[in-house]
C-alpha cells in the first residue's frame, strides 16, 4: 500500500535529489543495489511521462514544476507496485490543466498496473472522471456509498444533494448556487443522533437522537445510506441529474 499526499513541495524532501529519494525506497524495501534502484527509478519516472528522466533524476525537487513533483511522487509510490494506492487530495495543489494531466496519468496507471486507487477528494469532477464506487463521509461517517453512477444520477442522502447542488453547472439558467447551512461538527462533540442534523433541512426529532443505519436502499442492493427520511427527500428533489455531464 502506498501513499501520495496533497502537496507535493512539502512531500519530498528539499535537501535531497529525486534519484536519492526513490532508490532509497528500492533499497530498503526491495533490497536493491544503487544502480539497479536507479534503472527501476529512471524506468517509473518514464511512465509517469517525465521528460529525459534519466537526465531529470538527479535533480532536486525545487527544480520541477508542481505538476512535475507530483509525478514524482506518484512515480514514487509506485515503485513497490502496491496493490492500494491512496491519493489524498492529489490534484489541490496543481493549476486545472496539469490536474486534467494527472487525473489522465492516475486512469493510465490504475489500467496498467492494476492498482486500486483510493482516491479523497472534496471535488466532485474529479470523482466523476475517475472514480467506479464513491463513499460520501460527513463527520467520520459514511453518509452514502454506491457507484458512480448511482451517486450523481440518483443521490439519495441530503448531505450528497447539497453537495451536488452547490458544484457549478453550465446547463442550469439559475446561476445561484445552493450552500449548505452551518459549519461541520465539532468531531470531539460529534452530535448523538445523525451528524448532519444540525444543517439537514429534512431533519426532524428522530435525526437528533438516533443515529441512522447504513442500509441498502429499495431495489438497489449496492446503494447505501444512512438515512432516515428515504421517501421525502426523493420527492422533494425529483430533477438531480449528473453534475459530471
Ligand atoms: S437522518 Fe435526518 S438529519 Fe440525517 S441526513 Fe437523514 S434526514 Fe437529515
Amino acid at each position: 500500500m502506498a501513499m501520495i499526499f496533497q502537496d507535493p513541495m512539502t512531500s519530498l524532501n528539499p535537501y535531497l535529489t529525486v534519484e536519492r529519494q526513490m532508490t532509497e525506497v528500492l533499497e530498503f524495501h526491495k533490497g536493491l543495489d544503487r544502480a539497479s534502484a536507479r534503472a527501476a527509478s529512471v524506468r517509473m519516472l518514464d511512465a509517469v511521462r517525465i521528460p529525459e528522466a534519466a537526465r531529470r533524476i538527479g535533480m532536486y525537487p525545487h527544480e520541477f514544476s508542481g505538476g512535475m513533483r507530483q509525478r514524482v511522487m506518484i512515480a514514487m509510490a509506485l515503485l513497490c507496485e502496491p496493490e492500494v494506492l491512496i491519493a489524498d487530495e492529489p490534484t489541490t495543489a496543481l493549476d486545472v490543466t496539469v490536474q486534467a494531466q494527472m487525473l489522465a496519468l492516475l486512469r493510465d496507471l490504475q489500467r496498467d498496473f492494476g492498482t486500486a486507487i483510493v482516491l479523497i477528494t472534496h471535488d466532485l469532477g474529479v470523482v466523476a472522471g475517475l472514480c467506479d464506487q464513491v463513499i460520501v463521509m460527513y463527520g467520520g461517517r459514511v453518509m452514502e456509498q454506491g457507484s458512480a453512477q448511482q451517486l450523481f444520477k440518483s443521490a439519495a442522502h441530503p448531505y450528497t444533494l447539497g453537495l451536488l447542488q452547490a458544484v457549478p453547472r453550465l446547463d442550469r439558467d439559475d446561476e445561484s448556487l445552493l450552500a449548505i447551512p452551518g459549519a461541520p461538527p465539532n468531531m470531539a462533540r460529534l452530535p448523538k443522533g445523525c451528524p448532519f442534523s444540525e444543517r439537514c433541512r429534512f431533519a426532524d426529532a428522530r435525526c437528533h437522537d438516533v443515529l441512522a443505519p447504513l442500509q441498502a436502499m429499495t431495489g438497489a442492493r449496492h446503494h447505501l445510506r444512512a438515512c432516515h427520511r428515504e421517501v421525502a427527500i426523493v420527492q422533494a428533489m425529483p430533477s438531480l441529474e449528473a453534475s459530471s455531464g
